[in-house]
């Protein structure tokens, strides 16, 4: 069904908010329609703001943003953390996968998390990748569908 994803981050933000070590930044319209399961994309949304938490340095800017291009709808967050290399990028998307870094630092986790993720979105008909953030960190993209007149 369309829902209106901007009005669903706001919201997932607004209860994360609290925990977070970063400042959230929102980069969102008034509302911005798109072909989701509202419960899957919240959980993919607080995955993605746990994952910014835990990886990026306390202080720092965390970008929240959604925006339409076409036909396409994209949600996205943005970390200046550590960032995760080419060759690993495919990676952090299969189960119980981390990257050596964060072993070493012992940031607890079980490398479910973002498989999760992508296992909900896919089903509700999106994709997520990540891509590099400017200067510096990761930013995760959530691609729906922008919903056509039959569907809204
Ligand atoms: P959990 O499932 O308990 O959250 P996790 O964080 O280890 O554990 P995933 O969320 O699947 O698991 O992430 C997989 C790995 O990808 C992480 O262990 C970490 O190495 C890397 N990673 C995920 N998000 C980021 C990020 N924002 N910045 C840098 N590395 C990240």
């Amino acid at each position: 069904a369309a829902i209106d994803v901007a009005g669903l981050a706001r919201r997932v933000v607004a209860r994360f908010q609290q925990q977070s070590r970063q400042q959230l930044e929102v980069l969102l319209p008034d509302k911005l329609l798109a072909l989701a399961n509202a419960e899957s994309l919240e959980h993919a949304l607080l995955a993605l703001l746990s994952n910014a938490n835990k990886y990026a340095p306390a202080n720092t800017v965390v970008t929240i943003a959604g925006e339409q291009h076409g036909r396409r709808v994209e949600l996205s967050v943005a970390d200046r953390g550590p960032g995760i290399p080419d060759n690993e990028k495919k990676r952090v998307f299969d189960r119980f996968y981390r990257l050596d870094a964060s072993r070493s630092k012992a940031i607890s986790g079980t490398g479910l998390g973002l498989a999760i993720t992508r296992r909900l979105i896919t089903l509700s008909g999106g994709t997520i990748t990540v891509l590099d953030n400017h200067p510096q960190g990761s930013r995760f993209v959530i691609t729906l569908k922008a919903p056509n007149s039959e569907n809204l």
